[in-house]
């Protein structure tokens, strides 16, 4: 009995020891969106001139004390938010992140070769991972995100974020991104302004792509697309076209599959969009 009182008194101990440094070392501590896995917060701090961690990973803060932080499709629900000030004094707050159930999506009749690949095909489908990884990690100063994103196709959503995938029957990576059923050639608008940091026309399993960063560590990869109409150091508007839907890559037709990763977390693109409204015919 008596240690289970310790265990509680220490257990509420250290959840106020948690939280109440972080107000005490900074001036003002906001943080806005979606604490979900897939989510993306929007946070403020004052002084800007502070270092800010997420369980290690260090964000970059505007000159205004804006920043973002986006939380993995499998994001533990308790994650730490760590504020270093110049002084080096530390404190450190606990973020709550909602758990989501996601999805099991079956797909057959994919082409053998794409699902196990062969053996022969795995140090392209490394390089490939590499390079995407290192386009992804470009974290820079630029706040092109904060104009909003915007649908770069419209249509049916055929697959969304997170779902488990069964492939030909075997079970493979979940489904980072959401997929828009909408024929070969429709133009591919960019959802918010951006640099394009990497285009390859010919990936193994994501065929025509292109990842285009909005700052801040803040990316949007678009897959299986047909015709690449941007270069890497490109920058663009929002809306302007970079690329047309295709059927490239793993694919059993043609779609763009959105995908959205701040550093290396996956985002779920739905989640910063307006929901989806397609007029049937
Ligand atoms: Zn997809």
């Amino acid at each position: 009995m008596v240690a289970r009182m310790r265990r509680f008194l220490l257990a509420i101990c250290l959840h106020f020891c948690w939280l109440a440094p972080a107000w005490a070392c900074v001036d003002r501590l906001q943080l806005d969106g979606d604490f979900i896995q897939g989510g993306l917060v929007h946070g403020l701090v004052e002084p800007a001139n502070v270092r800010l961690y997420l369980d290690d990973v260090e964000t970059v803060i505007h000159a205004d004390g804006r920043f973002i932080l986006g939380f993995d499709r499998d994001a533990p629900q308790q994650m730490k938010l760590q504020i270093v000030r110049s002084d080096r004094r530390e404190c450190v707050r606990s973020l709550q992140v909602r758990k989501r159930a996601y999805d099991i999506q079956r797909i057959d009749g994919l082409p053998p070769k794409k699902v196990t690949p062969a053996a022969e095909s795995l140090p392209r489908i490394q390089a490939e991972a590499n390079a995407i990884k290192t386009a992804r990690a470009r974290v820079d100063a630029r706040v092109d995100y904060r104009s909003g994103f915007r649908w770069p196709v419209r249509g049916p959503i055929s697959g969304v974020y997170g779902s488990q995938r069964v492939l030909n029957g075997e079970p493979r990576r979940p489904h980072y991104g959401v997929d828009i059923a909408v024929p070969v050639g429709t133009p591919v608008a960019a959802p918010a302004p951006g640099i394009v940091t990497y285009v390859n026309p010919d990936m193994y399993f994501s065929g025509g792509t292109i990842v285009l960063d909005h700052g801040h560590g803040l990316s949007s990869s678009f897959l299986h697309l047909h015709e690449v109409q941007v270069e890497v150091g490109q920058t663009v508007d929002q809306g302007e076209v970079i690329a047309t839907v295709g059927a490239t890559g793993r694919v059993t037709g043609a779609h763009l599959d959105w995908r959205m990763n701040w550093r290396s977390a996956y985002i779920d693109p739905q989640l910063l969009v307006v929901p989806m409204v397609v007029k049937s015919e």
